[in-house]
């Protein structure tokens, strides 16, 4: 097995292998862009060494290998005296993990090697500034010196210098820091600096290793649903300088804008700067565009690498680059990042430009940035009062009281208050306090600081580089100007224009639920544009999918929205609303009665009202097909509580007031209190015990049907049964309604066509899905309740008590309920589908319940081979998304 690889020897496609960032400079490598030579360590090295806490034996004489190539490529060795070789040690997984994973620059020198540095390169200062800095990293990241202490000393010799940048520090008072770092590490990490170059090297490579399993990373791996087990591969990389005076620097740039998709000039530029200087906001960086003025060469050049990268991966990328005296330098690149936005955009972009055809378009997108459009935004009109304006660094709008620190952060979100977390610049520590905040506001910092990386990532919303605020977080407030915002103060931050306001504004729908509403067509203002991108991406996906997308829908309302947002009808229209309310008292009636004439009058008042919802329903999807489930919940929901109805009885009866109806109400409440009522009496069980309540509803169906289409509507009414377990519940049932059907046909002098269909959503109904098939003309899968009967856990009683401990072990990666569980409750559907196939070759098949609109999910039932998922109608358009993504 090979560990190391020179990067002239990998390539973009081995990720698993070398990382996101060893792959990508292996390509730019191999495409000639000027990359320092380096090589790669790989994932599996790292594999071994976190299994069995040392690196492999042969990876040292590797190592050795390649770094006798590369010395003899360069012409120096890794730390010789006179003539430093200098090389960073760099993690790079497979997937980007900003900030979480360390990196050391200026590795090989020492005491003897810098004054080396410094007479090949004639610059004294700059050969102490490296020197510095490598301690300083070495200190922090391998040796686990609290970085604070080095600050702490570099402002210190900044103030008795009477500096304010690092940058005025002459050598003399480099030499004197370097002396000072060196005590900081001696009586902090209880050794020595190291001054041997291959023991800096080898120590960095492994706590690289180490860092992989930070709880920083460890979080962050969780919240992006990371797997824990990739390792990371290390990068040695032959130093190159931004440091040696202002014909040198360092920068990060997009091919494109992050935040729109839009073409153009985007980045930051730092002079005579080192590494993460320009992200970590020490001094001010200018703005990519300004370089061009600064170095012409290195800019023309620059531009001419971006667009290259940008056909070669066909896709937006982010960059480092440094210049060294002029001499153009690209340090790592990779496909990156983006706002939701951005990406329907830029996909549509490149459709245009011809670099991808529409299938990969519909690859780069997903149903949660689509989710994400569809949020509501600021109301322009209503804004409150403007604190001030920072960079659009991803976009939401969040709302919710100042704090200053992620402690208070996560204290209050667990309280249940909303928060905006508001930091100067963001840092590692600060993740958890991120995740906890509705939105993240910084007063420095670009679009390539860590608070607007991560919260892109997350999809939070985030405002950074605010400038006008004074955030002070010692005293845990903020000022703007002469204003004065303490902790607890509501604020409300706009990432989409960067805009900061106080007190909390109102929202509004967003121009993409604007255009699925039909209400905004395409258009040439911003919204606009980002509409026409949404709506091609949905045409390429509804040309491509398979999957039919239908509506959970209970009324005519809902049923029209779920029509405009695409729906192809009603997967589950749940009929117990309709006797709820002032009906209430009807279902009480029909509950109390002891006689069959009771109970009949009961049912007839019934009857008319749940008629006259169908007709409306059924105009609403007129020539779509609506699948009604009869009546599912345990009666005892549609009765008063029961300990307030036992107050009430016993009350009146202290009072000698009792009222018989109370009374007899009370007896049925006992009656029909259950222990576990998901398992008691509900679905197909209440038709079987109740006489005449599913006659009834079959009744409301088929009448109004029939009514339907004799006003020359086209009804498409299918009647489906809940909790079958056995094919003979469903073939009683299904006599009945066949008779009640009959009935109504001949009454009315119609064919209705109706169906009768049911849910699978009991491990009994899967497994005999072949015998249940005979009986029924349709499956709908309900993969709520499957979850819960197949795990054995309610979810009203569980998620709020052991699944984060479950998420935390890592035995769920996600909740059941949320993303279908392929394995267990994936596996009965698939099998269902195969034996209720193989009964009725014509069944038709659908999923109704949460899981229809995971993107996910999604994809599982597209390929079990579903005939259509049924959703809320808000996700509507992000399952009509993802099904042409599982398609295409
Ligand atoms: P991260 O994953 O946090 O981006 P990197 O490995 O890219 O970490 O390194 C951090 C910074 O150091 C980057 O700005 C990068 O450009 C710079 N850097 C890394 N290696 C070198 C090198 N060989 N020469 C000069 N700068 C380097
Ligand atoms: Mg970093
Ligand atoms: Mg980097």
């Amino acid at each position: 097995q090979k560990f190391v690889y020179d990067f002239t020897e990998g390539n973009k496609d081995l990720k698993d292998l070398l990382g996101g960032k060893g792959a990508n400079l292996a390509e730019m490598t191999n495409l000639g862009l000027p990359v320092p030579p380096g090589f790669t360590i790989t994932t599996e090295a790292c594999k071994v060494y976190l299994e069995s806490g040392e690196a492999p034996t042969e990876l040292r004489d590797e190592v050795s290998e390649h770094l006798t190539a590369l010395e003899a490529r360069m012409g120096k060795r890794l730390g010789q005296a006179d003539d430093p070789l200098l090389v960073s040690v760099r993690s790079g997984a497979k997937f980007s993990m900003p900030g979480m994973m360390d990196t050391v620059l200026n590795i090989g020198l020492s005491d003897a090697s810098v004054e080396g540095l410094a007479v090949q390169s004639g610059d004294e200062r700059f050969a102490w500034d490296s020197y510095r800095r490598l301690i300083q990293m070495f200190g922090k990241t391998v040796l686990g010196v609290d970085g604070d202490l080095f600050e702490e000393a570099l402002e210190e010799a900044k103030r008795a210098k009477k500096v304010s940048v690092d940058t005025d520090l002459a050598a003399a008072d480099l030499k004197k820091l370097v002396k000072q770092f060196k005590k900081i590490v001696e009586s902090q990490a209880r050794r020595a600096f190291p001054q041997d170059a291959r023991e800096q090297m080898d120590l960095a490579i492994n706590a690289v290793f180490d860092s992989w399993n930070t709880d920083r990373a460890k979080l962050y791996r969780r919240q992006e649903r990371i797997p824990g087990d990739l390792g990371t591969a290390v990068n040695v990389c032959s130093m190159v300088f931004g440091n040696l005076g202002p014909d040198s620097g360092t920068g990060v740039a997009f091919t494109r804008d992050p935040a729109s998709g839009h073409q153009g000039v985007y980045g930051d530029y730092l002079q005579n700067a080192q590494g993460e200087d320009v992200v970590a906001g020490i001094r001010n960086t200018v703005p990519l565009a300004d370089l061009e003025s600064i170095d012409k060469k290195s800019y023309d050049q620059l531009m001419q690498i971006m667009e290259t990268l940008e056909n070669h991966y066909k896709d937006l990328c982010d960059i480092e680059f440094t210049i060294e005296r002029g001499q153009l330098w690209m340090l790592q690149t990779r496909v990156g990042k983006r706002t939701a936005g951005a990406a329907f955009r830029i996909a549509t972009q490149l459709v245009d430009q011809g670099l991808i055809d529409e299938a990969e378009a519909l690859q780069r997108v997903n149903g949660a940035q689509l989710a994400q459009l569809m949020f509501p935004r600021f109301d322009e009109e209503a804004v409150t009062e403007l604190l001030g304006r920072g960079i659009a660094a991803s976009p939401g709008a969040a709302v919710g009281k100042a704090v200053f620190d992620s402690y208070t952060a996560i204290k209050w979100s667990r309280s249940g208050e909303k928060v905006i977390l508001i930091r100067r610049e963001t840092n590692p520590d600060d993740l958890d306090g991120m995740i906890a905040a509705e939105g993240i506001l910084t007063s420095r910092g670009g679009k390539t600081s860590h608070a607007a990386v991560v919260a892109r990532g997350m999809g939070k919303t985030c405002v950074c580089g605010a400038e006008e605020l004074e955030v002070d977080t010692k005293r845990r407030r903020m000022t703007v100007g002469d204003r004065v915002i303490e902790e607890g103060d509501v604020v409300s931050i706009d990432g989409s224009t960067g805009k900061v306001y106080l007190g909390e504004v109102p929202v509004v729908p967003s121009p993409v639920v604007e255009y699925f509403e039909g209400r905004m067509h395409a258009g040439a203002d911003d919204a606009d544009e980002l509409v026409a991108a949404v709506h091609r991406i949905m045409a390429y996906a509804d040309r491509v999918r398979r999957l039919r997308v239908r509506a959970n829908a209970d009324n005519a309302e809902d049923a029209l929205r779920a029509r405009r947002f695409g729906a192809q009808g009603i997967g589950l229209c749940r009929t117990e609303h309709m006797f709820l309310g002032e009906r209430r008292e009807m279902v009480e009636k029909l509950i109390l009665a002891d006689t069959d004439d009771e109970r009949e009058s009961a049912l007839a008042t019934l009857l008319p009202l749940q008629r006259a919802d169908f007709i409306e329903l059924f105009e609403s999807m007129d020539g779509l097909p609506v699948t009604v489930r009869l009546l599912d919940p345990p009666l005892h929901e549609f009765l008063p509580d029961i300990t307030e109805l036992s107050v009430r009885v016993a009350l009146a009866e202290s009072r000698k007031d009792a009222n018989e109806n109370d009374l007899r109400l009370l007896q049925a409440v006992h009656k029909l209190h259950e222990q576990n009522p998901m398992l008691g009496l509900r679905g197909v069980r209440l038709g079987l015990v109740i006489p005449g309540l599913f006659a009834m509803q079959v009744r409301a169906i088929a009448e109004a049907a029939a009514q339907r289409k004799n006003a020359k509507g086209d009804p498409r009414a299918e009647i489906m049964i809940p909790l079958v377990g056995t094919v003979q519940e469903l073939e009683i049932v299904r006599d009945e309604a066949d008779r009640v059907i009959a009935e109504v046909q001949a009454a009315t002098g119609t064919d209705l066509k109706l169906t009768i269909g049911t849910m699978i959503e009991l491990p009994r109904a899967a497994l005999t899905a072949g015998q249940i098939a005979e009986a029924a003309q349709f499956f709908s899968f309900g993969t709520n309740d499957l979850t819960q009967t197949v795990w054995g856990f309610s979810r009203d009683d569980v998620e709020a008590s052991f699944f984060t401990a479950y998420l935390e072990k890592g035995i769920f990666g996600v909740s059941p309920f949320e993303t279908i569980d392929k394995d267990g409750v994936g596996a009965l559907v698939r099998s269902a589908v195969e034996a209720g196939r193989a009964t009725r070759p014509d069944l038709k098949l659908g999923v109704c319940g949460e899981h229809g609109g995971d993107p996910e999910s999604v994809h599982f039932f597209h390929e079990v081979g579903l005939d259509y998922v049924s959703c809320s109608p808000f996700r509507i358009p992000v399952a009509r998304l993802e099904a042409g993504r599982a398609a295409a």
